[in-house]
């Protein structure tokens, strides 16, 4: 039977006051001075962990502090540089293309409407929403892995797609709390809501999650043989088209 909509927005106001008690510090965990530094970190972030990426951003910026030195950046120089994130050719290209335009058509500030942030290399809507919620104090809801994992086993939605997410989520909360539900749901993906073991016998979300307690995913046997090359292919594939627009 479907949930009617007042009954997910309490279910989402609930999760969320249970969050603010069991993490009521909720930081964005990319390390950043500015809003450049920050949206850098974050095209960097993508099919990467925040501390691989907060190894490399330091001897980055050193070399380039702002958009106006990073856009007359050699993209092989800035590929050297972040290398150990994976996919750095698309990043370092990102990166500069990024600063590129940051300085052509906005004066050399990063934007903050969402409109604006979306046209930049490497920045989608999660990317902009980062921005918008942490270095603005504006709206912005982003939708990681964690974020549309947690809200489909807290039944706050049965879509896939991140953007979709985003919409179903924003229209459950009051526009001020869209940043700081997506960074706590984030830090509880990370510590008890795993992607295939859930702590669901430690989660205080446990009362009001129609998932919990729901067996965990068997690792898939290695044994079965598959066109290997073709599903590799396939996968990194999805991944490319990932790290092009975050
Ligand atoms: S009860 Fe289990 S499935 Fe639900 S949010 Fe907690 S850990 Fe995740």
């Amino acid at each position: 039977m479907a949930v009617k909509k007042t009954e997910l927005s309490k279910r989402a106001t609930d999760v969320l006051r249970l969050l603010k008690r069991e993490y009521p510090v909720a930081i964005c965990e990319l390390t950043h001075e500015s809003a450049f530094q920050l949206l850098a970190a974050t095209i960097l972030s993508a099919q990467c962990t925040d501390v691989r990426v907060n190894m490399v951003t330091p001897a980055l910026f050193d070399s380039y502090p702002t958009p106006a030195k990073l856009a007359k950046a050699e993209v092989a120089h800035v590929e050297q540089l972040v290398r150990s994130t994976g996919f750095y050719q698309t990043k370092a290209k990102n990166l500069v293309g990024m600063a590129s335009q940051v300085m052509s058509r906005f004066d050399g500030e990063v934007p903050r409407e969402i409109e604006d942030l979306i046209t930049l290399p490497g920045v989608g809507r999660k990317t902009a929403n980062v921005l918008r919620s942490v270095v603005f104090d504006l709206p912005g809801l982003p939708v990681d892995t964690h974020v549309g994992r947690l809200s489909r086993r807290l039944g706050l939605t049965k879509l896939e797609d991140p953007v979709k997410v985003e919409y179903e989520l924003n229209a459950m909360l009051p526009p001020p709390e869209w940043g700081q539900f997506s960074l706590r749901l984030i830090l509880h993906g990370r510590r008890v809501c795993d992607a295939k073991k859930p702590k669901c016998e430690e989660c205080l979300l446990e009362k009001l999650c129609p998932s919990s307690n729901l067996p965990t995913k068997k690792p898939v046997k290695k044994s079965v043989k598959k066109p290997a090359k073709r599903l590799g292919k396939t996968v990194i594939k999805k991944a490319k088209k990932k790290v092009a627009k975050k």
